[in-house]
């Protein structure tokens, strides 16, 4: 791990000023940012940790939205009276998330731009090709083990799942990801694998919250994940279920993780869903 400097800032005026020297890195509950350098996968000069800045960890209903702030902990929005009732697999998925000391730690924010688990991104010292930290320089994991690795999604450069649960019920959910800058579908933030970055949001933007409409398929809403381990295991496959019958069209969306490049909808399924009660032939 490199030598870095840790500052802490209290506004996003703040953090937007020490983001913009090289070499930054915005730090949340660190779970991930701390692993990574302590890995030499991440090699910051400098830790910008932005759990002071106020009134980014807040959980409201506003204008027919949940919103919840960049910075509310995992542990704290799972066990949220309104999050369970408005959009219980958000709930689901944090709860079935990591372990408990992580949940008290890490963001919301931070779970979602977390990084893949693919084995040869962790292991820069044995394996230096990986177009994901090192653009161009190849994929270590082509013709090796790859059997936590994506099925959908998957390009040349680069076929490494992701990891996390909370944005496979985000995208179900159709949710916006706000920034300091501008809101997000949270089916536009991933970029394309391999491409040399992870999304499309600019060096230095902050996260500031997520939001989900407040709707009938929410309130219907599952998140299943199944995995090798009953706990402190990341998902083997998943699948996150929006369902709204109140309508003359039932509205129906699934998502699903583990097994492709970035958080998967699938409207083949969802269309043939909404035709009608699901049977062997219809799926
Ligand atoms: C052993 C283990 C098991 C795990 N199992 C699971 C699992 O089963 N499911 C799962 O979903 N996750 C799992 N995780 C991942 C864990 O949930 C993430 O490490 C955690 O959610 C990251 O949140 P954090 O706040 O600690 O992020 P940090 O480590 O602080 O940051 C993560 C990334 O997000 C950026 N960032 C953070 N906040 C902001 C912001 N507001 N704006 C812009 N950028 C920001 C940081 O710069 C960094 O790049 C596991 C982790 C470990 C170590
Ligand atoms: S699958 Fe992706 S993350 Fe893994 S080694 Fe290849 S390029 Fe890197």
């Amino acid at each position: 791990m490199n030598r870095l400097a840790y500052m802490r800032v209290g506004s996003l005026a703040e953090a937007r000023q020490a983001l913009a020297l090289p070499g930054s890195i915005a730090l949340a509950g660190g779970t991930t940012v701390t692993d990574l350098a302590k890995l030499d996968v991440l090699m910051p000069d400098r830790l910008v940790d932005i759990m002071g800045i106020p009134g980014l960890d807040g959980i409201a209903v506003e204008a027919g939205r949940l919103r919840i702030g960049a910075l509310a902990r995992m542990a704290d929005v799972a066990r949220h009276g309104e999050v369970r009732r408005l959009a219980p697999a958000i709930a689901a998925s944090l709860e079935c998330a990591a372990s408990a000391q992580i949940r008290n730690m890490a963001t919301m924010a931070g779970n979602i731009l977390q990084r893949t688990r693919c084995a040869y991104f962790r292991d820069p010292a044995s394996y230096p090709a990986c177009n994901r930290r090192t653009p161009g320089s190849g994929c270590a994991a082509i013709g090796g083990v790859t059997h936590n690795h994506a099925i959908l999604g998957v390009t040349d450069a680069c076929m490494a799942s992701y990891p996390g649960d909370l944005a496979i019920v985000l995208a179900a959910l159709d949710a916006v990801v706000h920034t300091d800058a501008r809101d997000i579908a949270i089916g536009d933030l991933f970029a394309e694998p391999g491409s040399g970055t992870e999304t499309i949001l600019a060096a230095g933007e902050i996260v500031t919250a997520v939001s989900v409409a407040a709707d009938a398929g929410a309130a219907r809403s599952s998140y299943l994940k199944v995995r090798d381990r009953q706990s402190y295991e990341f998902a083997a496959v998943s699948v996150a279920l929006a369902v709204d019958l109140t309508r003359d069209q039932p509205d129906i969306r699934v998502a699903v993780g583990g097994v492709a490049t970035r958080p998967w909808r699938l409207p083949a399924v969802e269309a043939a869903l909404r035709a009608g009660p699901p049977s062997r032939e219809r799926l």
